[in-house]
């Protein structure tokens, strides 16, 4: 196999972390020659497509299962992509980013207290953020705090923001970003390449180089960062890095219905599950519904909706006495177990709607089955990992470095949001291992001021989990 074309870069996967990364190599470092492979038409159609996630924004305020130094993390990845959008056109701003009221919401005396402690706590950190008594949800929220025009029976009250740029549409934000790389591709003297409808079926280590086998023949690359989903971790085991992880793809589904809120409600996260707890969206694309979601539920293939990963995913799950040994430890929890076979029963048709609608009912009170609609083609899979080493399931983002020009990103929830802050760490990975210049003050300017000035909060180091 020969190649007949030379990158710097070569980036697999044309989601919203391939797409970010190749904005920021293009931008911000001297590197001349950079590829983006992705195997569908168009950018974004599998997790990044705005029908397949929640279309949030997780900037820490309102997930109660972040400590304050996690959530300032999250914050400043979150604020990168609010920074980048607004300084857009304001025509292309708002096809991304979309302001709307948000709040968590506590329901009882347990979650109300929780609630009104976490504000103390988290209130100096996010100062547009503010406590919601039952009359502030009501003016915000009215079908989540009156029951028929009188209050609601359970004690509730919320922290959240009544106006702010917490929705997005991820699919939006990859076309603007590849759509910039097709501009400084036209009018620079750089070679920002993107190849769609192009699968990678293969990648190798060549002497110094690695050459990636493509559906439209061998490149040669100096660097190559793996961005497709689950399938980065069958591409990294491939090639015999990441052998310690198998993966779990979790499907998230949702429901719609008619417009029951004008912005986002979440609602307390249990420990046990973190980001399990359902919320209600007010859906940026489908005019006039609130999505509510998503379940979870364990799905055998890496993509939703392509019956060709099913083999993919029996190659990544690799099962082992380890992997059994972690599945039972969390079907040992009640809580879990309860929460699987609940989310199974969610899918079942005839009965999943009046299942369902019990846990809508925590944000919106008076909804009935009849108001719901499983929303059919709506979902994605988060490949979450499963440490074979330490029995553990990992929650959130797993990246394989081998140290030598190579990277595997594996990007479940909340995947969308830290797309630029990821693109951080491995534009930072890449440049270190090629000796290129990363030009920061531009960075900074164009990603860390803006709505939010985060050049104070430290960038999250890079995990390094060597294959
Ligand atoms: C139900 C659900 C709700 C979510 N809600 C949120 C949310 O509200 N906020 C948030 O921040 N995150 C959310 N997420 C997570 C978020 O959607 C993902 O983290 C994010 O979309 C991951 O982007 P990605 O580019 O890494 O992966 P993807 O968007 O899945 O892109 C991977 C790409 O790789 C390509 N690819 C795969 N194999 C090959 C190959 N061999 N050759 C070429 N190309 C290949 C695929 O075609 C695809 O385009 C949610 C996820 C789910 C499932």
């Amino acid at each position: 196999m020969t190649a007949s074309t030379h990158y710097d870069c070569i980036i697999v996967g044309g989601g919203v972390t391939g797409t970010a990364l190749l904005y920021e190599l293009a931008r911000f470092t001297d590197l001349k020659r950079l590829l983006l492979v992705e195997k569908y038409d168009r950018p974004a159609q599998v997790n990044s497509h705005a029908h397949n996630n929640s279309q949030t924004i997780h900037c820490g305020d309102i997930e109660t299962n972040y400590t304050l130094e996690k959530a300032l993390k999250v914050k400043r990845t979150a604020s990168m992509i609010i920074n980048y959008a607004v300084k857009l056109p304001p025509r292309d701003r708002d096809r991304i980013i979309h302001r709307m009221p948000k709040m968590v919401l506590g329901v009882g005396a347990e979650e109300c207290s929780a609630i009104r402690t976490r504000y103390e706590t988290f209130k100096d950190a996010y100062p547009r953020m503010q406590l919601l008594e039952r009359e502030d949800i009501a003016d915000l929220e009215p079908n989540v705090a009156l029951v028929d025009g009188a209050w609601r029976k359970d004690r509730i009250v919320a922290t959240g923001t009544p106006d702010d740029y917490c929705g997005v549409d991820f699919q939006a934000l990859s076309e603007s970003f590849s759509a910039q790389c097709v501009r400084m591709d036209r009018t620079g003297e750089k070679h920002v390449s993107q190849l769609y409808g192009t699968e990678v079926t293969d990648i190798r280590k060549d002497g110094s180089r690695y050459m990636v086998a493509t559906s439209r023949g061998p490149m040669l690359a100096r660097s190559v960062v793996v961005c497709a989903g689950g399938h980065s971790l069958l591409m990294a085991q491939r090639m015999g890095f990441g052998m310690e992880y198998s993966c779990l793809p979790v499907a998230g589904s949702f429901y719609f219905a008619p417009e029951a809120l004008n912005g986002k409600v979440y609602t307390v996260q249990n420990p046990n599950l973190p980001f399990a707890a359902v919320h209600g969206d007010h859906d940026i694309k489908e005019r006039g519904k609130t999505r509510f979601g998503p379940t979870a539920l364990m799905l055998p293939m890496l993509e939703r909706y392509n019956r060709a990963t099913v083999r993919d995913f029996f190659r990544v799950l690799r099962m082992d006495h380890n992997v059994a040994a972690t599945l039972w430890n969390l079907m040992k929890v009640a809580d879990i177990r309860n929460y699987i076979l609940r989310n199974f029963l969610y899918e079942v048709p005839g009965l999943n709607r009046r299942l369902f609608v019990k846990e809508i009912r925590k944000i919106v009170p008076d909804i009935n089955a009849g108001d719901i609609e499983y929303a059919e083609g709506f979902g994605g899979i988060r490949p979450q990992l499963i440490d074979r080493r330490t029995r553990e399931l990992k929650m959130g983002e797993v990246k394989i470095i081998d140290g030598h020009g190579i990277v595997f990103n594996m990007t479940p929830s909340p995947g969308g949001t830290s797309c630029l802050g990821n693109a951080e760490q491995d534009m930072r990975l890449v440049a270190e291992h090629l000796g290129a210049r990363v030009d920061w003050e531009a960075f900074e300017r164009e990603l860390l001021t803006g709505h939010e000035d985060t050049r104070h909060v430290q960038a999250e180091p890079v995990l390094a989990q060597a294959g």
